[in-house]
């Protein structure tokens, strides 16, 4: 069984990004146990580090951040995918993006994966992977990726991030995209 771990950004005391009436951290989790429910439905082993706003997140960030790692290390997690929602001073950025600890390794072909799967069924506009010195990127002991979905401070993504079928078509496309790289479980 191939063993992925989802990491629904912020929840708790920590709402993440707002923007256009939305919060990061509803967004995250409703995207994160819809492909959780994808990802058991095909086969896979799958932890979801918080299935409520607030449970199992600690109240201090950086001990969260470095509990979500740890989790999924003793897990044994396979892959850790951290789903968040972006925001920019600039109204009109937009586009889906994802970051990994280090590029060209299995992390950057995974979150490639993910991010083309999403610009193609989605149309959002493809920022591509890029590198980053985030906590749970550099703490987790397997390939791991954080998906940045699209932009609350833009108008439009906004009402998509919002809407429940866009959320489900989102989490679908991650889905894809985990399963091009990994195939399916045996
Ligand atoms: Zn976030």
């Amino acid at each position: 069984m191939i063993k992925i771990f989802i990491d629904p950004g912020h929840g708790g005391p920590d709402p993440g990004a707002q923007g256009n009436g939305v919060s990061e951290e509803v967004v995250n989790l409703n995207v994160s146990l819809e492909l959780a429910r994808l990802l058991r439905n095909a086969g896979f082993d799958v932890r979801v580090y918080r299935t409520t706003s607030d449970e199992n997140v600690l109240a201090n960030k950086n001990a969260d951040l470095r509990n979500r790692a740890e989790t999924a290390n003793r897990w044994g997690a396979d892959y850790f995918i951290s789903i968040h929602t972006n925001s920019s001073e600039r109204p009109a950025a937009q586009g889906v993006e994802a970051y990994v600890y280090r590029l060209g390794t299995t992390s950057e072909r995974l979150g490639q994966s993910i991010v083309n799967s999403v610009a193609e069924n989605l149309g959002s506009v493809n920022r591509g992977v890029m590198q980053a010195n985030f906590a749970v990127l550099r703490r987790t002991d397997m390939p791991a990726v954080l998906v940045e979905l699209g932009y609350l401070t833009n108008a439009t993504e906004a009402l998509n991030l919002n809407s429940p079928a866009w959320q489900r078509a989102v989490a679908a496309a991650i889905f894809e995209g985990i399963v091009d790289y990994t195939g399916y479980p045996d």
